[in-house]
């Protein structure tokens, strides 16, 4: 048994998948009388359960063989997946870094998941001296790092977290949602030289297509066995494969967008410090800022009695909240706003 099948669940590892019609043949034309579908189109056939185009043209892109990687309903999907399949309900672990994304904290509780934070140091990366007696508790199964961080925007130090990969015998899922707005390497290079490693990226943020729910996992195949395994048939649907792929082979634009929204945050970032109610605007690797103002949740319901939209995070971080870069004008609206409030 290699490490990855001693971690995952023993239930799991036995598990016969269930095998699909669409799995056992994979050619494109014949006469389909397999899957019990309707032969009245357009959209009667089931999608393909392994996704290849998709994955291929994902493979291009990023320069990562098809065999690592794994799509997912978006990467809620992905993390959900992860506790599935290597906690046991009742008596695992995991750890997270907070203040940070909510949905490990969640997707734990549906999985019933013992959660142990470890909150992030004053400057909001991770907090080696706490977490470290924390790696040979046998019952912590994952370690959740969320690189740029939500809410806080910061990418963590790349030596903590490769220290954590090296120190800790269970998976650390590496959360880079944010990455293409930091300009730094993905961790999704170092799969080949780390077998507890998951990284985790989206189409829903750089790429646009929070709509279409598509989450991406990059791993070393003896790990995505198990997410082949465990999801759902066809857990993507063929609109939502379709949509991805037409944003891949039209590509330039993701990037002149990535750029703009860059430009935007630091625009935003200065426009935001000069505003009287606004404490302190932190730096960010993300799409987003963390912001600490006078009287978060007065200024909050402030903007949204003004139909402007912000995350209100100030019980996560006290008196912040996360403002996400939009578009120039809808950057000015916020500002012009908040500039009112402020006489
Ligand atoms: N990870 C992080 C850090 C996020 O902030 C979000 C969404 N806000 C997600 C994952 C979920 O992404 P998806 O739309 O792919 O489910």
């Amino acid at each position: 048994m290699n490490r990855t099948d001693k971690l995952v669940r023993a239930n799991v590892r036995a598990l016969v998948p269930y095998s699909s019609a669409r799995d056992e043949y994979e050619g494109k034309e014949g006469v389909f009388l397999d899957a019990n579908e309707s032969p009245f189109g357009p959209l009667n056939r089931y999608p393909d359960p392994r996704q290849r185009e998709l994955r291929a043209a994902i493979s291009n892109l990023k320069g990562i063989a098809v065999e690592n990687i794994f799509l997912g309903n978006g990467s809620d999907e992905v993390i959900d997946l992860c506790y599935r399949i290597f906690c046991n309900p009742g008596t695992d672990r995991a750890v997270i870094f907070p203040p940070t994304y909510g949905m490990y904290q969640v997707s734990a509780a549906v999985n019933d998941i013992e959660v142990i934070k470890v909150p992030l140091d004053e400057n909001f990366d991770i907090d080696i001296p706490a977490v470290t007696p924390l790696l040979e508790d046998e019952r912590i199964k994952l370690i959740f790092i969320c690189s740029p961080n939500n809410p806080t925007g910061n990418c963590m130090e790349t030596g903590r977290i490769e220290f954590l990969i090296r120190n800790f015998r269970g998976i650390v899922v590496l959360d880079e949602a944010y990455a293409d707005f930091s300009g730094r390497p993905s961790f999704a290079e170092k799969i080949a030289q780390y077998d507890n490693l998951v990284v985790m990226q989206t189409f829903s943020k750089a790429m646009g297509l929070a709509a279409a729910r598509v989450g991406m996992a990059f791993a070393s195949p003896e790990i995505l066995k198990y997410f082949f395994r465990m999801k759902p048939p066809y857990n993507i649907s063929k609109l939502n494969q379709q949509a991805a792929l037409e944003r891949l082979n039209d590509f330039r634009p993701i990037t002149v967008q990535t750029d703009t929204l860059i430009a935007e945050r630091k625009r935003l970032s200065q426009k935001l410090e000069a505003i009287p109610l606004v404490e302190k605007v932190w730096p960010s690797d993300a799409n987003f800022l963390l912001v600490r103002v006078k009287d978060a949740d007065n200024v909050y319901n402030n903007l949204i009695a003004n139909n402007i939209i912000v995350r209100n995070r100030s019980r996560e971080v006290s008196g912040c909240l996360r403002i996400t870069a939009g578009t120039r004008t809808e950057n000015d609206r916020l500002i012009e706003e908040l500039n009112k409030m402020s006489l």
